[in-house]
């Protein structure tokens, strides 16, 4: 192995290699996990106090190897330096090709999942999306089919699903090939983007007294909040009190939930609150997803229009209404009404999803001075500094948190950095990262037991414990892939954030649909025994029945980033992609999971510009790049895990990229031994395999039996009797 050495800033704990490069006895070379023994909350804080010039060692192990009952030994040597780590520039090195610019080719699962969910997006009803806000506001419901699942009268998580679903609309418009099909989908974008601003102008309200309108923060004062009740029949008040909601709110619930947050109400469905901000988030996403992708001027300006308001709405009310105090007890933090610092730290009610990207998108997007500075603004007062200071610190303070509450909170605070916040928030998202990937992640790419992150390193007892599939929530897969992408602009040629992306895109994510008749997972049940609990058939159903509806109709958009005059081929996935700069179309042919890719540039190019092609961390045998059938590397092979660059040329039509990369069998080992043996997942390449037999959860689990890929295993291998599949 290479040695272990790294330098710490003073005041952070050692950011340590997940994974490390080793040689065998018989020369073979891969990558494999280790686990450091510096994972103790203790230990991390000791080590964050260390002043610079301090030598250490941190103590590590190889998982998945019998020297010692821990695995193989390793140290890393940290030395602690004056110098913080470098900051990036705001603005990413990269940037994914636009979504609507890349297209999947082929005879093949993601193409076909694709097609099913945009055919079932077209079987819902769209009133039905509605239904929800006409009675938030007033209006008449006749004729509006009562909404379903989590959207539905008996839950307050209300308008998460219909946010979900115009993001799927516009996702599925800036990806479906077909015209009727795009028609139809931008009809009903119309349609919510119309209905929703009919339902906000219902807080226009021009208050005499006031000598303005009224605003969010004149909803529920101090002494008035303090008083609020959260029952059913408190909300069935509120709803027909939309005329104080102030200018610009628009949400499934009434505005009253957001301020209950304030007064630390906690997460009952039947006597407070769900996650208020949650479901915001999700409604502003998806119109900013229309006012991105869909191309009718008028549609996209209403929907960028509405949720602006709704941004404006949010920085008033946490503008006025609250603050942060860090210090004291509980109690005396929660002494008045509106401490973000506790109302953020949570569990659940103050679950936010990504209100901070998605305001920070959103003051990207629009003009005025003044309203961009607002909603960046107010992207920072989703800020947890309970959750972001140690981890600005490289502190792991995610353990024992709610996954997927917390996943979009960083996602955020890298949007943030982007915005024009402090080089912190892009720190705290890459030390995020990384501690998913040493200590959390399972080999599909996933994380969580029972939606939490539990102690580090502790995915195979989790795994044999579970009872039932209640591991590995798709949600949190749909969010790390996010920021995964968003964190590779910044690092395009660092291999290891695009594999990642590769390993939670092609398992968990693609088979997180059922092929057959459309339905998605909540939980990807993984470990023994484990098979797939299909369900959450519409984006109302569940928070996994709603990110589950966006998912198919985004496979491609990070294939391809764009930079200057770089091109960096990050999925192998059969594609065709437009790259507007250059004038260049980019095709890309291969099967999915692809051994072989071929690329070409039909048109050309107009100017030159260099290709970067990723070679992923387990293509440790056989790998090849050929450039009009020259082969680039005759003898020394490009090392897994990197990017090979092909020199700046002006590209032409005959000019053929083939890339060789055949699939590896190896094991992705668990950190801990459980009755003293190792586990681990078999890996095709990178394709996480499953054993031909289930039967452990309920038989009305069923598997997925339309199964596309076989590879058996070696002859010599004790498993010479079985298959293994995806
Ligand atoms: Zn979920």
């Amino acid at each position: 192995m290479e040695a272990v050495r790294v330098e710490c800033p003073v005041g952070t704990a050692p950011r340590l290699p997940y994974q490390l490069w080793v040689t065998y006895a018989d020369g073979h070379k891969e990558y494999r996990q280790v686990r450091w023994e510096n994972a103790a909350l203790a230990t991390e804080e000791a080590e964050a106090t260390l002043p610079a010039g301090t030598d250490y060692t941190v103590q590590g192990f190889i998982t998945g190897d019998l020297t010692t009952a821990q695995g193989l030994p390793v140290e890393a040597a940290v030395h602690v330096t004056a110098a913080p780590y470098a900051v990036p520039a705001a603005a990413p090195v990269a940037e994914p090709l636009p979504l609507n610019c890349v297209h999947l080719t082929g005879d093949n699962r993601l193409r076909h999942n694709r097609d099913l969910d945009i055919d079932h997006l077209l079987t819902l009803d769209v009133r039905q999306q509605l239904y929800n806000y006409r009675d938030t506001y007033g209006l008449p419901t006749d004729g509006y089919p009562v909404s379903d699942g989590w959207d539905s009268p008996t839950t307050k998580l209300k308008g998460h699903g219909s946010g979900h679903y115009m993001s799927a609309l516009a996702l599925a418009y800036a990806s479906c090939p077909d015209a009727d099909k795009r028609q139809q989908l931008k009809a009903n974008a119309r349609v919510m983007v119309d209905e929703l601003r009919r339902c906000q102008e219902r807080t226009f309200v021009y208050d005499r007294t006031l000598g303005r309108y009224r605003e969010a923060r004149d909803l529920a004062p101090e002494a008035e909040l303090l008083q609020l009740g959260g029952t059913w029949a408190d909300f069935d008040r509120y709803k027909q009190d939309y005329a104080h909601y102030g200018y610009g709110y628009l949400g499934a619930i009434p505005a009253q939930h957001c301020a209950l947050v304030e007064a630390y109400r906690p997460y009952n469905n039947d006597e407070w609150v769900w996650a208020p901000y949650y479901c915001v988030h999700k409604q502003l996403a998806g119109l900013i997803d229309i006012a991105t992708y869909i191309d009718d001027r008028a549609i996209a300006r209403k929907a960028l229009l509405v949720a602006k308001d709704m941004g404006l709405w949010v920085w008033n009310r946490l503008h006025y209404r609250t603050f942060v105090q860090m210090g004291g007890t509980q109690d005396e933090r929660r002494a008045r009404p509106g401490n973000r610092y506790e109302m953020w730290n949570t569990y659940i009610a103050g679950e936010v999803g990504g209100m901070a990207e998605s305001l920070a998108r959103l003051s990207a997007m629009v003009t005025d001075k003044q309203e961009r500075a607002r909603l960046l603004e107010a992207a920072t007062y989703f800020d947890s500094p309970a959750f972001f200071d140690p981890l600005k610190r490289n502190i792991d303070a995610i353990r024992n948190r709610h996954a997927n509450q917390h996943i979009p909170m960083v996602t955020g605070a890298l949007r943030t950095f982007r915005a024009g916040g402090d080089g912190s928030y892009y720190q705290l998202a890459r030390n995020f990262w990384t501690m998913v990937q040493g200590r959390y992640r399972y080999a599909m790419g996933g994380v969580g037991d029972d939606e939490k992150f539990r102690e580090p390193y502790t995915q195979m007892h989790a795994m044999c414990a579970a009872k039932e599939p209640t591991m590995n929530e798709t949600c949190c897969a749909y969010n790390l892939a996010k920021l995964t992408r968003d964190l590779n602009g910044y690092n395009p040629n660092d291999a290891r954030y695009m594999d990642f992306y590769e390993r939670v895109l092609y398992n968990q994510i693609v088979g997180s649909l059922r092929p057959t008749d459309y339905a998605v997972l909540y939980q990807y049940a993984v470990g023994k025994d484990a098979s797939k609990p299909w369900g959450n058939e519409t984006p109302q159903s569940t928070c996994c029945g709603g990110t589950g509806s966006e998912n198919p109709v985004k496979y491609q958009e990070a294939t391809y980033f764009v930079g200057g005059d770089t091109l960096w081929v990050a999925l192998y996935l059969p594609t065709t992609a437009r790259w507007e700069t250059m004038k260049t179309t980019i095709l890309q042919t291969c099967t999915w999971p692809a051994e072989r890719s071929v690329i070409q540039f039909p048109d050309g190019s107009r100017r030159p510009f260099c290709i970067k092609l990723r070679v992923p961390y387990w293509a440790t045998r056989g790998f090849d790049i050929r450039v009009n059938g020259q082969s680039l590397f005759a003898s020394a092979k490009p090392h897994p895990g990197s990017y090979v660059t092909l020199p700046m040329r002006r590209w032409t039509a005959d000019d053929s990229i083939e890339v060789v990369m055949p699939f590896t069998l190896h094991v992705d080992y668990g950190p801990d031994p459980v009755d003293g043996a190792w586990l681990g997942a078999f890996m095709q390449g990178p394709l996480v395999m499953a054993a031909d037999s289930t039967g452990h959860f309920l038989p009305d689990y069923a598997a997925d039996r339309r199964i596309t890929h076989y590879f058996p295993l070696p002859k010599s291998s004790n498993y010479e009797n079985q298959t293994v599949h995806p």
